[in-house]
């Protein structure tokens, strides 16, 4: 998708590719989809697929492969150990990070686990951009406390930052100052925050932050999974990087990090994971963990075919036409929602577009989850399955308190290349009806709440009959039955 002139009409994103297989799609009836929603706890994740019409849920695994991917998958060295397949995905990520090491592993958070098992000590601070649910999961578990030094405007669901996902400098200068550097594990530094709203951090900042890390002898640990958003947003609108490649900025930022890591189901599009560091001594200690945990160093759990696919992908990551189609998509989809009045994230991210549950739902107290309540009623509406990313995403605190989230978000991941733009319609149809009829929708509370990371598995009923309500004001509005059946 290139940002092609229109001659007759307003601009929209155009697709730089074709769709040669496509996958069937079911539109249930409004009344069954409320049934589906009671029956999954108000819970999206708990939804079965063939219930879901247009499933925005995440990025994660879904995102659709090219042919050469999928040809490459043909081609995979099935071996225990020294298979090719691995030495092709060794030398295509050491290629394009530009650093000597590699190890596989076999998702996002399995890098997760070993860093923190292996670097976060009890008592110990990670101070980061922002956190994500599993990394914050993984360092808490190990002992240590998350610090998150995000810039004052990261929290402001409209602006017109470039770089919301900077980290404030001083910020991080004052941490260190009043904890000392010997409590700090390193420095997270995450691509295309993904729980703000997909939102970029600029190669200045990162060579801010190089420069504090650097006065204190801390490393810095990049989370690559979104990296190919931020990337494309750095080329975009950064001075600095207007001349260069994909692949050189891409290597400029893991130049500037001393270990990557990434989950290869965003990144690449696979299924998979991998570290990367020019640091030999990080690299031995992690190592001797992955055959533990992982599998041999030649797959760490991933499959041969997926190895495949993702070593395809990264190429094809460094393709600006390739890493722009998901950003313009998000953008023409806020910006629609955002001229019918409805509350989104501003300026436009990755991964998704995000709907802004507290002003949506005003009416509802955090305590009532209504970024979980706004992601069960536009199921609903419309079949689309998002996710809910405020206060039910976090966890309670040692004495069982809710920690309320900065933010309560629903967020519609926009699956690279998978939708077409009148599915992108439809999304923003739904939403605007759901939007004038907000007042209907009422809070959750948790039927069983684990407690780790309870958005997963966690089951809620409503606090009122409020799904009916909904129902029929969608039958007075859309008719009895429409032509798809819905
Ligand atoms: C998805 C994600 C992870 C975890 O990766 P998985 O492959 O799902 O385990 C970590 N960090 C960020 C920023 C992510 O988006």
């Amino acid at each position: 998708m290139s940002e092609v002139k229109f001659f007759y009409g307003d601009a929209v994103p155009l697709e730089m590719h074709k769709v040669r297989i496509v996958q069937k799609l079911n539109l249930l009836p409004i009344e069954q989809r409320q049934e589906a929603m009671e029956k999954a706890g108000y819970n999206t994740f708990l939804l079965q697929n063939p219930d879901v019409f247009m499933d925005m849920l995440t990025d994660s695994g879904v995102n659709a492969m090219s042919d050469k991917q999928q040809a490459a998958m043909m081609q995979a060295d099935d071996s225990y150990a020294g298979s090719e397949t691995f030495t092709r995905l060794d030398e295509k990520v050491r290629e394009i990070f530009d650093t000597e090491y590699f190890l596989p592993l076999h998702q996002g958070r399995a890098c997760e686990n070993l860093l923190s098992k292996l670097f976060v000590k009890p008592d110990t601070i990670v101070p980061m951009n922002y956190h994500f649910t599993t990394s914050k999961a993984h360092i808490v578990i190990n002992g240590g406390k998350v610090e998150e030094i995000f810039i004052d405007e990261a929290l402001k669901i409209n602006s017109e930052h470039p770089f919301k996902g900077n980290m404030d400098i001083d910020k991080l200068k004052a941490l260190i100052a009043i904890n000392g550097a010997e409590k700090i594990s390193y420095v997270r530094m995450e691509a295309g925050t993904n729980l703000i709203g997909g939102q970029p951090f600029s190669l200045e900042n990162l060579q801010e932050v190089r420069q504090v890390c650097d006065d204190h002898g801390l490393m810095i640990v990049l989370d690559a999974s979104l990296l190919a958003d931020n990337l494309y947003f750095i080329k975009e609108r950064e001075e600095q990087c207007k001349e260069m490649t994909i692949k050189e900025i891409t290597r400029a930022i893991s130049n500037l990090c001393d270990i990557t890591y990434f989950s290869a189901r965003k990144l690449g599009n696979g299924r998979g994971g991998g570290i990367c560091t020019n640091n030999k001594e990080a690299y031995m200690k992690i190592r001797e963990l992955i055959p533990l945990y992982e599998g041999f160093l030649t797959y760490g759990g991933m499959s041969v075919r997926e190895m495949e696919a993702i070593t395809v992908g990264l190429e094809e990551t460094m393709d600006e036409n390739m890493i722009n189609q998901a950003p313009q998509f998000i953008a023409y989809m806020t910006n629609e929602l955002q001229k019918r009045g409805v509350p989104v994230i501003t300026p436009p991210g990755g991964l998704g577009c995000h709907l802004d549950a507290s002003a949506f739902l005003d009416h509802l107290p955090q305590t009532k989850y209504p970024a979980g309540a706004l992601a069960a009623a536009l199921y609903i509406a419309s079949g689309i399955r998002g996710m809910e990313r405020g206060t039910l995403s976090e966890q309670r605190d040692e004495d069982g308190i809710e920690e309320l989230a900065h933010m309560e978000l629903v967020r519609l991941a926009m699956p690279r290349r998978v939708f077409t733009l009148s599915q992108i319609k439809y999304a923003i149809d739904r939403i605007t009806w759901l939007y004038e009829n907000r007042r209907l929708i009422g809070g959750l509370k948790f039927v069983e709440e684990p407690n780790v990371l309870r958005f997963f598995f966690g089951t809620l009923t409503t606090d009122s009959n409020w799904p009916d309500a909904l129902v029929d004001k969608y039958r007075q509005d859309l008719g009895k039955v429409c032509n798809l059946f819905c």
